[in-house]
Parts: C-alpha cells; sequence; structure tokens
C-alpha cells in the first residue's frame, strides 16, 4: 500500500510539474507574441434579430504561436491577465481595433465594433487610452463599445462607477458581457451606466426546451426592458433559438447561425455584400 501510495503522488507531482512547465513555456511564447506578430484579430458579424440586419461586430483577440500553434483566447487571456501582460495586449486590441473601424469607415463601410476588456485593464488609465484611441484613429465614439464583465461591478464599487461614467461621457457605449453567469445582482445594474446586456450563450444553448434557461432569458429581457438597456443574445446556433428570442422580444444576436468570427478581410466582403443590398 506504501509502495502504491509513493506511486501515485509521483504521478501527481509529474502532473502539476508537466502543468507548470506547460504554462511556463506558453507564458514566455506570450511574452513574446506582440512582438513576434503573432496576434490577429477576428470580427464576429452581431444583427437584428427582427429583420437580419447587420449592425456590428464583436471583436475576438486570435493567437497563433510559432511555438505552440494556435492558443484559444479562454486558454491565454487569464494567463495574460495573471501575468499583467493582458495591459499592452488589451492597447494593442483596442488601437487595432479602433483603426480597423476607422478604415472601413473610409471605404463608406460603417459599423460599430465591440471591445472586450478585462477586468485588470479597468484602471484610471483606461479613460486616457481609449480616447487616445480614437483621437489617433479618428473613430468616432460611438463606434465604439467596450464589453465588461459582471465581476468589474463587484470590485471597489464606487471607483468603477466613476470610470465608467467617465467612459461614457467620451461617448463610448458599456455592455455587460456574459450576463447572468456571475453573482451580481440585477440591482447592480441600475447603479451602473451601462447601455446593453449580452446574454450568456449558457442560457441560449438549451432554448426553446429548457424551460430554466427560458425564464432565465424572459426575466432578463424584462429587467433590461426597465431599464431601458438593449440586449444580445451570444452563441444562437439554430433557426429555433433565432426565433424564440426574436419572439420574446431579444433585439440582437450573435452566433454561429448567421456567423464564425471572420477573418478582417472576410468580414470585409461581408460588410460589402450587405452595403450591395
Ligand atoms: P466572449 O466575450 O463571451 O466571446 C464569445 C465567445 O463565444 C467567442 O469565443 C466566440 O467565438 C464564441 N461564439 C460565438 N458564437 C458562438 C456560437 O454560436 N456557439 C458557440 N459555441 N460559441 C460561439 P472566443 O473567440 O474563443 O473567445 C473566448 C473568450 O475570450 C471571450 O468570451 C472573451 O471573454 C475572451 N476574449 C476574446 N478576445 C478578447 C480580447 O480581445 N480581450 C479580452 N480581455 N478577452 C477576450
Ligand atoms: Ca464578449
Ligand atoms: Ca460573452
Ligand atoms: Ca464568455
Amino acid at each position: 500500500a506504501k509502495a502504491q501510495g509513493r506511486n501515485r503522488s509521483q504521478f501527481f507531482t509529474r502532473e502539476i510539474n508537466d502543468s507548470l512547465a506547460q504554462r511556463l513555456q506558453m507564458e514566455q511564447a506570450l511574452r513574446q507574441a506582440l512582438a513576434n506578430d503573432e496576434l490577429s484579430l477576428n470580427y464576429q458579424p452581431q444583427y437584428r434579430l427582427s429583420d437580419g440586419a447587420l449592425i456590428g461586430c464583436e471583436v475576438l483577440l486570435r493567437w497563433h504561436s510559432a511555438e505552440l500553434g494556435p492558443v484559444g483566447p479562454d486558454r491565454f487571456v487569464p494567463l495574460a491577465e495573471e501575468t499583467g501582460m493582458i495591459g499592452a495586449i488589451g492597447h494593442w486590441v483596442l488601437r487595432s481595433a479602433c483603426l480597423q473601424a476607422a478604415l472601413w469607415r473610409a471605404q463608406g463601410l460603417e459599423i460599430p465594433v465591440a471591445v472586450n476588456v478585462s477586468a485588470c485593464q479597468l484602471t484610471p488609465g483606461l479613460v486616457n487610452e481609449v480616447a487616445g484611441a480614437l483621437a489617433e484613429t479618428r473613430l468616432p465614439a460611438g463606434l465604439l463599445t467596450l464589453e465588461l464583465t459582471e465581476t468589474v461591478l463587484m470590485q471597489r464599487q464606487d471607483e468603477t462607477r466613476a470610470l465608467l461614467h467617465e467612459l461614457r461621457a467620451l461617448g463610448v457605449g458599456l455592455a455587460m458581457d456574459d450576463f447572468g453567469t456571475g453573482y451580481s445582482s440585477l440591482a447592480y445594474l441600475k447603479r451602473f451606466p451601462i447601455d446593453k446586456l449580452k446574454i450568456d450563450r449558457a442560457f441560449v444553448h438549451g432554448l426553446p426546451a429548457d424551460g430554466d434557461g427560458c425564464a432565465i432569458i424572459r426575466a432578463v429581457l424584462e429587467v433590461a426592458r426597465h431599464l431601458g438597456l438593449a440586449t444580445v443574445a451570444e452563441g444562437i446556433e439554430t433557426p429555433e433559438q433565432h426565433a424564440f428570442l426574436n419572439g420574446i422580444g431579444c433585439e440582437e444576436g450573435q452566433g454561429y447561425l448567421f456567423a464564425r468570427p471572420l477573418p478582417v478581410d472576410a468580414m470585409t466582403d461581408l460588410l460589402l455584400a450587405a452595403r450591395a443590398q
């Protein structure tokens, strides 16, 4: 039994070492990613559910590491947050997204862009960073939305509220991402200057069969209506989900049913096609 216990602990130790080594390797590779030009942006179209009009897009970060191949943001964004690299990476995302939106606009392909902002980026410096990106690219602030997650509302509430008001004063939109997955109560919403709720795809997934999912989404839409907030559903994959969400008054949506996140050239083609209609 003793020998078995030792084997098992060696096994676990090796596993832990492997994952630590992997993490360290990813961390080192990520430190080079910006300089090596390994980061890029994809754009996922967002549609008005009632008539299918293309009304915006979400900017999603991609990393193709020379050493590790493609790595998803669910894996490297948390690492970037833990190591502080999210500051530089987030700055690059913001500037690149504003630049692309300004380029599209110059071609007559005006479209609002929504950029994900991690809770760690929410510092007083962010206001200047956003103002700087808009000024440098000459993008009208109304074409930029920042997507924040619920966790930001629970930390340092007074500072956060002040910061969000400053961001709003610049003219950018503020969306609450992954709504329903965190621990914030609905009461939080009233205290912060948010324009839009994004309903997490976890609730969309089982629609329309999943009774709990339906009830949660109906409740969220009701609250949003009372507070004057726009609503976007994410992860729409089936025509049934689309019809159900439209039927209960959700205004906007995105998901594989309409389009996957697209590289810039494909997104440009889509915008050109939408203009030609
Ligand atoms: P998110 O902000 O909730 O983004 C939506 C995710 O759902 C994206 O995953 C998107 O590709 C995926 N998705 C879209 N439609 C569907 C669908 O119909 N079905 C399914 N199953 N999935 C769908 P992605 O691109 O892997 O991004 C994952 C997360 O990484 C994002 O979740 C966001 O939290 C984070 N992230 C991505 N880009 C950035 C960024 O530039 N900055 C920060 N801070 N976080 C980012
Ligand atoms: Ca998002
Ligand atoms: Ca989301
Ligand atoms: Ca998410």
